[in-house]
């Protein structure tokens, strides 16, 4: 299997200063114009043009989502209707009105969201980004703006950048949408990864604050990874009440709770931090 011994097994390192990000990012910039282009999860040498970030048979072999649920994009099986709520929707809805993600979190989207996140690989900025686009840009006359997921701004400073705020100004190069810094996180939150499914949204109530002076009316919500939804639902909920008449979500991969419950168990879950 092409995935299980290239660039997808960095060593994982968490808390990377900031300075050393930033001369990451130097070096990825040089390597970037010197090397011959690479495809993101298997390395393989690829042109540059479209193939890259990803090669086309990356492309084929990813954990595609598939049929999903409109509203909360947990994946449905095959023989589900195009646009059915899941019964946790049709329970409890959440207060974003859509969501979409093209990638389920599994291997090896689970492993580029890690080494993105805590070995500031940027190149999965790209690489998971471009596999969210051809939906973006159907999508958008549908929209006004893409707003990141804040992180809370220590965590920021400590990791050297937020990844959803990365990806949302990736998409928003490419597919037509301005990108808005419309929220910040005002509290630090304890990663969700490390909660069980029934606390997560007590944990982030009241994490979001908007700064933005007016919130644009149809605001799409940008992250990485989302699990429960409760972070993006709470912070669709402070931009409802802020003005926006409606909140979507696009985030690059949907785990499932019930795995990522099983995961942390054994310390294998990423965080949504
Ligand atoms: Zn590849
Ligand atoms: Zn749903």
């Amino acid at each position: 299997m092409r995935w299980t011994f290239r660039r997808l097994v960095p060593p994982f390192r968490q808390g990377r200063p900031r300075l050393v990000s930033l001369g990451r990012r130097a070096a990825d910039a040089v390597a970037d114009f010197v090397l011959p282009r690479t495809c993101a999860f298997c390395g393989a040498i690829g042109r540059r043009d479209d193939d890259w970030p990803v090669c086309a048979a990356c492309r084929r072999d990813l954990p595609w989502t598939g049929a999903a649920c409109p509203r909360c994009a947990r994946p449905l099986g095959a023989a589900a209707g195009r646009d059915l709520a899941c019964g946790r929707c049709l329970v409890r809805p959440p207060s974003f009105s859509s969501a979409y993600a093209p990638l389920r979190y599994a291997f090896p989207v689970d492993a580029a969201v890690k080494a993105l996140k805590f070995n500031a690989d940027l190149v999965f900025v790209p690489a998971l980004a471009a596999l969210a686009l051809p939906w973006l840009r159907q999508q958008v006359r549908n929209w006004d703006c893409l707003v990141p997921v804040p992180l809370h701004r220590w965590r920021q400073a400590r990791r050297g950048f937020n990844q959803a705020m990365e990806l949302a100004r990736w998409l928003a190069r490419h597919g037509g949408l301005p990108a808005v810094d419309a929220a910040v996180r005002r509290r630090r939150t304890r990663p969700q990864s490390e909660l069980p499914a029934n606390a997560r949204r007590a944990n982030v109530r009241g994490a979001f604050r908007v700064v933005a002076p007016a919130v644009p009316a149809r605001v799409l919500l940008v992250d990485d990874v989302m699990t429960t939804g409760e972070t993006c639902g709470e912070l669709a909920r402070v931009l409802l009440a802020a003005g926006a008449a409606e909140v979507g979500v696009l985030c690059m991969a949907r785990a499932m709770p019930a795995l990522r419950a099983a995961a942390v168990q054994t310390g294998t879950a990423g965080s949504k931090v």
